[in-house]
């Protein structure tokens, strides 16, 4: 389903102000920098470890990487799932922008003490852009996206992330509740 046009172009005019540099790409994009090549090299090689992962979007440097050419990033034929990804990626670029450690989230896998609160403060804040973009979309959120978001938080899509369901579920209420006021 194609978001309204007027929301669209909000998005893209948002993005191109905040992020001038920044460029909405596709795996498929012929020409990419070499360090996303790079990264989608490495996650296809974490696919192949473990199928489960099933996470494929993300950012890197400047770049939002989005699936496949079918996900547009246009005007008139942008749809509700791409708006959701790219408001939810901008809030990480956000905090690439604004936080040394980000960049180097990647290489702290493997030291889940010293990274689990900040990845889990970070993929929270994206989440709640997930849920204002769901709200902007349709006037509410359903239940059934807190139950999708709150299990991403104990999926292997976020090696980082602990399990913490209840308090996963509750901060996402929360949101949900003070959207609705
Ligand atoms: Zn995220």
């Amino acid at each position: 389903m194609y978001v309204q046009k007027e929301i669209a172009r909000e998005l893209i005019d948002q993005l191109a102000e905040e992020f001038p540099s920044a460029r909405v790409v596709h795996r498929d994009t012929e020409g990419l920098p070499a360090r996303v090549v790079l990264f989608i090299f490495m996650y296809r090689l974490l696919q192949f470890f473990n199928s489960n992962l099933s996470r494929f979007s993300f950012v890197v440097g400047q770049y939002i990487v989005l699936p496949s050419a079918s996900f547009k990033f246009t005007e008139d034929q942008m749809t509700d799932s791409v708006y959701k990804i790219v408001r939810h990626e901008m809030v990480h670029l956000r905090q690439d922008r604004d936080n040394v450690l980000w960049k180097s989230r990647y290489l702290l896998w493997p030291l889940p003490a010293l990274i689990t609160e900040r990845g889990y403060r970070w993929e929270m804040e994206a989440y709640k852009e997930t849920m204002n973009a769901e709200h902007r979309l349709y006037g509410y959120v359903d239940d059934t996206v807190i139950d999708f978001i709150a299990s991403q938080f104990s999926s292997p899509n976020y090696v980082f992330m602990d399990v913490r369901g209840k308090k996963v579920r509750k901060e996402l209420e929360d949101h949900r509740a003070s959207l609705e006021k």
